[in-house]
């Protein structure tokens, strides 16, 4: 059949090992219909065929990011940016303006707010953000999104100034006073300040319950939310984006991605997970898992994986760790706080594998790692070793002696390079104050975690880091020098890019049609502006997509 796009002039990288390199690929229909020289492809087009010159550029299967909150980075998109805000009258300058600009708005909002923005060397508190605003409910969100600072007026708004129960994992930090200090640590407890936000909290709804909306949305809610999705999708595809793993989700999401899908909105792929919180019976899984799993199972909008959080983050002293925290957030001999009780999460672990579902858990601390990879072994001698490629996202801090067992068990490492304090995003000082010296050689260990044979797939955690495809790889290939105890943990560049692309489609079952420039996979492409290999590491930032194209659509080019 005649080619619909040929890209010629191109350095195509393919991962396809029986033809790693090539200049010119044809599409049909959505498939790969050939690859090979610039002689071979373009001797196939016809006269609709809509040729496109790579101008020599690197040319790869479309990046898929492996971990991302879609719904609530597209919403932060159009948010109060606190990034590289720091001290008083720095968030003054950048919150009063917002404000006013904003009038009716529930909650004046920040996103980005670094746990050291006050520039004290304290979290902040509801008094700091009083001297901001003290009139209207102010609240920010660190990158993280395990911590909210709220003001007094959002505290009483949300019904939390009194402090209150909640579940396990969460807490509503208490002054001396008796009163809610301000500090909110992970979404049990912050949740009813998110629902203050422009999208009512619909947007943090796959985090912070993995449910629908209660209410169900209004029809014009639907709208608004599938606008915000879509400009997120576009966000994406400008990244050389065709793929993306949401880490949070409900069925609502799954609905709303469907219905943009049909409306021929959807820029790139969705993997949705089911979220099952440490509260939730085993029951669950059954009952609404499996039927949300059954229930979408497309080629660009499908449920695959269970996600649940065993811990919480290092920064706020959230993170299972194996002995207490340096320090102050050592206090009272805290090792973290545990999401599940590990006799609840091992059964949930073995019933998600029992019903064939991928299971991906978010674990930090060496704690909260070596408790993933027990019961990720508990799967294995209960339900009988299963091609079931069960992942643990950021493993940040592992005990030397846990590495090895990744690969012995095949868990999949779903590393975030722009987490490290290495990768040029987060401060690269302070980590004295949540990590001991001893832990070092198995923090942020990406390269011994690589050479221990484990697989490693990369993604951002968007919008814990932006979405940005070519900052992060950057973080991989060329972070910064720490020095010891700190490790080199620089990742070559194919390695890197094999990370982003194939092996995040393998990662999803989707290496017999994704992730390799080959006749017969899906037509998922980005054009490089660059030949990536040409460009020393510290400068790979230059180079940006070009042309995306998903499903053998353009879904960006730049103009
Ligand atoms: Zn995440």
């Amino acid at each position: 059949m005649t080619p619909d796009i040929i890209i010629h002039n191109g350095k195509l990288m393919t991962f396809d090992t029986t033809q790693p390199d090539a200049q010119a690929m044809a599409m049909v229909d959505g498939t790969i219909t050939g690859v090979g020289s610039d002689a071979e492809i373009k001797a196939m087009a016809g006269i609709r065929t809509r040729m496109i010159d790579a101008k020599g550029g690197t040319v790869l299967p479309g990046f898929i990011d492996s971990h991302v909150h879609l719904f609530g980075g597209a919403f932060e998109l159009d948010c109060l940016n606190l990034y590289g805000i720091e001290g008083m009258e720095a968030m003054k300058a950048a919150i009063l303006p917002y404000a006013d600009a904003n009038p009716d708005a529930d909650l004046v909002y920040g996103v980005m707010a670094d746990y050291a923005i006050l520039g004290t060397g304290k979290t902040p508190t509801r008094h700091d953000l009083d001297r901001i605003l003290c009139d209207r409910p102010l609240a920010m969100i660190a990158p993280d999104h395990h911590t909210v600072w709220a003001n007094t007026k959002a505290l009483k708004a949300a019904g939390l100034f009194d402090g209150g129960k909640v579940e396990a994992g969460s807490e509503i930090v208490m002054g001396a006073d008796g009163k809610a200090s301000g500090e909110l640590l992970e979404p049990g407890a912050y949740g009813p300040v998110i629902t203050m936000t422009a999208l009512g909290g619909r947007e943090a709804l796959g985090l912070v319950t993995g449910r629908d909306p209660q209410p169900a949305a209004t029809s014009d809610q639907r709208a608004r939310d599938k606008d915000v999705i879509s400009r997120g999708l576009a966000h994406c595809a400008a990244q050389g984006i065709t793929g993306l793993h949401l880490m949070d989700g409900n069925r609502y999401q799954l609905e709303l991605l469907s219905e943009l899908e049909a409306e021929g909105r959807l820029k790139c792929r969705c993997m949705v997970p089911f979220h099952f919180k440490g509260k939730d019976d085993i029951a669950r899984i059954a009952a609404e898992g499996v039927p949300l799993r059954d229930d979408f199972q497309g080629n660009k909008v499908w449920c695959g994986h269970m996600k649940m959080f065993i811990d919480g983050v290092v920064e706020s002293g959230t993170a299972l760790m194996l002995q207490p925290y340096p320090g102050d957030l050592g206090a009272g001999g805290n090792i973290g706080d545990e999401v599940f009780e590990q006799s609840h999460f091992v059964a949930a672990a073995i019933e998600a594998d029992r019903h064939g579902f991928q299971i991906a858990v978010h674990a930090i601390g060496d704690a909260g790692v070596r408790r993933t990879i027990d019961a990720y072994q508990a799967v294995r001698d209960a339900n009988g070793p299963r091609d079931a490629r069960h992942r643990i996202e950021h493993l940040e801090v592992m005990h030397p002696d846990d590495i090895p067992r990744l690969a012995a068990l095949d868990i999949v490492a779903s590393i975030q390079p722009g987490h490290a304090p290495f990768g040029h995003v987060f401060p690269s000082t302070g980590t004295e104050e949540y990590l001991h010296d001893h832990q070092i050689p198995g923090a942020y260990a990406w390269q011994a975690i690589r050479a221990s044979g484990a697989k490693v797939i990369f993604s951002t955690d968007w919008p814990v880091t932006p979405v940005d495809v070519m900052p992060n790889i950057k973080s991989a290939i060329a972070p910064h020098h720490l020095g010891a105890p700190w490790t080199d943990q620089t990742q070559s560049l194919p390695d890197t890019l094999a990370s982003y692309t194939r092996d995040n489609a393998w990662v999803e079952f989707s290496e017999d049609r994704k992730g390799q420039l080959k006749v017969g996979m899906m037509a998922d492409v980005v054009i490089m502006s660059h030949d990536l290999t040409s460009l020393p590491p510290s400068d790979i930032t230059q180079a940006s997509a070009v042309t995306t194209i998903c499903d053998g659509q353009v879904t960006h080019q730049a103009s």
